[in-house]
C-alpha cells in the first residue's frame, strides 16, 4: 500500500483516539462549528436516522450543509480519497474488491452469511480481518455496510464491534463517521461531478454508483450539487 493511505490513516486514527467514540474528539472547542458551520456531532441523530431507514426523501437531507471546515470529515474524505487512489479507481461503481487495501499488514476477507440480527459486522482475527455481511440484504445495501466496515478496518477500530443498531440507544458519533466515510468512498466527488446531470437526485445516479438512494442525497448536498 502507498504511503499516502499510511499517512491518512494514522492521521485519522490519531484524531479518533481522543475521544470514547461516542462524541466528536474537537466537541466543545470546534472553531468551524462555533462559527455555524455544519456539524456532524450536532446532526449525527438525523444523519442516522436518514441513512439508517430505507425510504427517506431527497428533501429531507436539506439540512446537510456543506462541510469544509469539519476536521473529522476532512480526514474521512482523505483517508477515502487516498484509498480510491491506491485502488486506481476512476470510473463508476467503485469496486467492492477495495477493500483489500484497507490494511497493509493484514488481510481483509469478506463473507457474505445468513445473518440474522445484524447487517454487519468486522472481527479482527489472529491472521486476518474478516467483514461478515447479510445475505439477504440488497445487492447496494450490502455494499455500504461492506464500506461501513471498512472504515472500522481502516482506523483498527474493534473496540465496539460488532457494529449494533439498538433503537433508542445513544448514537455512535464513530458509526455515524462510517457511514459517511462509505459515502465519500462509493460516491467519490470528481465520479458524481463527471456523472451529474444537473437535475438534483436522480435514482439514474444511485444505480450507476450501485449505492442506496439515500447515499447520492447525502453526496450532492455536501458537494453542493443538490438542487
Ligand atoms: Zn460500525
Amino acid at each position: 500500500m502507498s504511503t499516502i493511505v499510511e499517512t491518512a490513516r494514522v492521521e485519522l486514527q490519531n484524531f479518533l483516539r481522543t475521544s470514547d467514540g461516542m462524541r466528536c474528539p474537537e466537541w466543545g472547542r470546534c472553531e468551524w462549528a462555533a462559527g455555524g458551520g455544519w456539524c456532524l456531532e450536532s446532526s449525527k441523530v438525523y444523519v442516522e436516522r436518514l441513512l439508517s431507514i430505507l425510504m427517506s426523501t431527497p428533501e429531507e437531507f436539506a439540512s446537510i450543509g456543506p462541510v469544509t471546515g469539519c476536521r473529522a470529515l476532512q480526514l474521512v474524505e482523505s483517508v477515502a480519497e487516498s484509498l480510491l487512489e491506491t485502488a486506481g479507481v476512476q470510473h463508476a461503481p467503485v469496486s467492492s474488491l477495495i477493500a483489500k487495501y484497507a490494511d497493509e499488514h493484514c488481510p481483509v476477507e469478506v463473507r457474505v452469511l445468513p445473518l440474522m440480527r445484524r447487517r454487519g459486522a468486522v472481527w479482527r482475527l489472529k491472521d486476518a480481518w474478516v467483514i461478515q455481511l447479510r445475505a439477504a440484504d440488497l445487492f447496494y445495501v450490502r455494499r455500504f455496510i461492506l464500506f461501513h466496515e471498512i472504515f472500522h478496518v481502516l482506523v483498527d477500530d474493534y473496540s465496539c464491534l460488532p457494529c449494533r443498531r439498538v433503537i433508542n440507544a445513544p448514537v455512535s458519533f464513530n458509526e455515524v463517521l462510517a457511514d459517511l466515510f462509505a459515502s465519500y468512498a462509493l460516491v467519490p466527488t470528481d465520479l458524481l461531478e463527471r456523472h451529474w446531470q444537473g437535475a438534483g437526485f436522480s435514482h439514474l445516479l444511485a444505480r450507476l454508483f450501485d449505492v442506496p438512494d439515500q447515499v447520492v442525497c447525502i453526496r450532492l448536498r455536501q458537494v453542493g450539487l443538490a438542487l
